[in-house]
């Protein structure tokens, strides 16, 4: 069996942004989309503000299956998983039975919420929202409380970007979040101490609760909800938990193709996995050991492999790529510093801002990465500039 399509499985933001481009970069090459899920398009980022935005998991989609399939004339199989992939034979088996033939594959797989092991016999009722599916189920669990009941008290499990940007959200509906956290502060590998901590400040004065130092144990039912038992032996009591204690790469599909795994499916600067005809991108992948799980770097590994797809073999690279935290209590914007990078931060406040640099060791002059918050976030083009690419 041969043939002259590239193979795509994944239909989120990678999936599709590599389509859209690959049809810019060859408008005739054939293009199927697998995807196990419905395969429309939506930014996953609206997840997290969508409930103050008064959007429903139908809303936010912006483009249906066949519309946005049609747009990059691609074939699209919704709704179908693909179970195993052959190297050799350049094929991938469906969960419909087919066989389908690659020139090509690229996998776009996302990654999955990391899971707690909780106790107790409401275990099984904790959500996390990683797509339009979860937060069509949260959406209703909203509506509906265990007591039958609109929901009113939420505990977020994990004070990370995820679970302060949900928290802000509940706010926005009139919803007091509980965030707990292992760690002693939100945000804490992201922002230095000082950020986490007006940004903690803005969120509780705006409702939100915070309790750090602690982990869940159990969830259970009681008499008015659901009952959370914290690791120090203090109880939660809640209409609903949400998990957002971070995202673990899909990775199984490569593995069973013999393709090398570490954090995420491994690929060089091509995108190429190390098995030939096969690439990755966005949240499964890793890319020269590390692991970027956000917009701007699939976008510009969706434009390098869709050249290097063309047949211009074309390096992925990185500017310096600023991440805004979707909380409008407080508005943050990170740009990390690379995690092995030595230096020092430097942080300038005011009531209305705060902005963070983090400048190279014995070089006050070099930035590396910076935070801004409050009034500071229009500073993010300019200071944006001055730091240097991530991948040059
Ligand atoms: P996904 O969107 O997860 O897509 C994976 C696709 O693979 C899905 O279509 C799935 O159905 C399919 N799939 C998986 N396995 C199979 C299989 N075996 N067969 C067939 N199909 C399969 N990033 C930012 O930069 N800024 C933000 O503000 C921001 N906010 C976020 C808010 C939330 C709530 C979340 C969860 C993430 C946020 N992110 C943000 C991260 C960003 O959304 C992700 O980096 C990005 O959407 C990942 O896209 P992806 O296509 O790699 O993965």
């Amino acid at each position: 069996m041969s043939s002259d399509a590239v193979v795509i499985i994944g239909a989120g933001l990678a999936g599709w942004n590599l389509a859209r481009e690959l049809r810019k970069a060859d408008p005739a090459v054939p293009i199927v989309v697998v995807s196990r899920d419905h395969a429309g398009f939506y930014s996953k980022p609206m997840l997290s503000n969508a409930l103050a935005g008064k959007k429903t998991a139908a809303t936010l989609v912006m483009k249906p299956a066949e519309k946005i399939g049609e747009e990059v004339q691609a074939r699209v199989l919704p709704h179908t998983t693909v179970t195993a992939i052959d190297g050799e034979a350049r094929t991938v088996s469906l969960s419909n039975g087919e066989t389908l033939a690659y020139r090509d594959l690229v996998l776009a797989l996302g990654a999955d919420p990391i899971r707690l092991p909780l106790e107790g016999d409401a275990a099984d009722t904790v959500l996390s929202v990683n797509d339009l599916d979860d937060f069509a189920r949260f959406a209703d669990h909203l509506e509906q409380g265990p007591t039958g009941q609109p929901v009113q008290r939420v505990v977020i499990l994990g004070a990370g970007l995820i679970g302060c940007e949900f928290a802000n959200d509940l706010l926005a509906r009139g919803i007091a979040p509980t965030v707990i956290d292992l760690a002693d502060r939100a945000l804490p590998r992201l922002l230095p101490v000082e950020a986490s901590l007006r940004l903690q400040d803005k969120l509780v004065a705006a409702g939100a609760q915070f309790r750090f130092g602690v982990g869940a144990q159990s969830v259970q039912r009681g008499p008015n909800g659901l009952v959370v038992t914290l690791n120090d032996g203090t109880t939660l009591e809640t209409d609903l938990v949400l998990s957002a204690i971070g995202l673990k790469p899909r990775t199984d599909l490569a593995t069973g193709a013999h393709a090398k795994v570490a954090r995420g499916v491994v690929v060089d600067r091509l995108l190429a996995t190390t098995v030939p005809h096969i690439h990755a991108l966005g949240d499964c992948t890793e890319v020269e050991g590390t692991l970027l799980p956000y917009v701007m770097p699939l976008m510009q590994q969706a434009r390098a492999l869709a050249a290097t797809l063309a047949g211009q073999p074309t390096p992925v690279s990185y500017p310096a790529m600023p991440v805004a935290v979707k909380t409008p209590a407080w508005p943050t914007v990170v740009c990390p510093p690379p995690a092995d990078a030595e230096g020092q931060w430097q942080v300038t406040a005011t009531e209305e801002a705060l902005e963070a640099r983090f400048t190279a060791a014995g070089e006050p002059e070099r930035l590396l990465g910076f935070v801004l918050q409050g009034k500071a976030v229009s500073q993010r083009q300019a200071l944006a500039a001055q730091v240097p690419p991530l991948l040059a």
